[in-house]
């Protein structure tokens, strides 16, 4: 899949669109969902141009990378979210339900999550 620089998340990082900013440092930008599934639900997303998690895990350098998963933990802790728990999640794919094509990481918390997975 190539990167679509249109995509709502791009247009966030270049501040044409808005968003309820959490934290950003060079390596990310974290902001609220707009469609919470649980009390927080936050986004994570990397600065760069990558489509998912397999996209950036390949291509993004070993500082790209450092820096961005710590951003992430910088951010769960900004939510204060280490004793209470929570959950990370990212979907990469039609079959995962992906429906924004750039790569980034949820983080739900505030309650009790339940199952992994939606038992069908
Ligand atoms: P995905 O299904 O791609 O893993 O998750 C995309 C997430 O982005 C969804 O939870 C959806 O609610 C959220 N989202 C979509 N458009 C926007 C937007 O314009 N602003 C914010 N803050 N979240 C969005």
């Amino acid at each position: 899949m190539s990167y679509d620089s249109n995509n709502i998340f791009a247009r966030i990082l270049r501040q044409e669109i808005p968003c309820k900013k959490i934290h950003e440092n060079n390596f990310g930008l974290a902001f609220h969902d707009i469609n919470p599934k649980a009390p927080i639900h936050a986004l994570v997303i990397p600065r760069g141009a990558y489509t998912s998690s397999l996209d950036f895990h390949e291509k993004a350098s070993t500082e790209e990378i450092t820096g961005f998963y710590r951003f992430v933990s910088d951010v769960v802790r900004l939510l204060d979210l280490p004793e209470k728990g929570y959950r990370l999640l990212s979907n990469h794919g039609t079959a995962a339900g992906q429906e924004v094509p750039h790569y980034h990481v949820h983080i739900f918390g505030g309650k009790p999550l339940g199952p992994m997975l939606k038992e069908s």
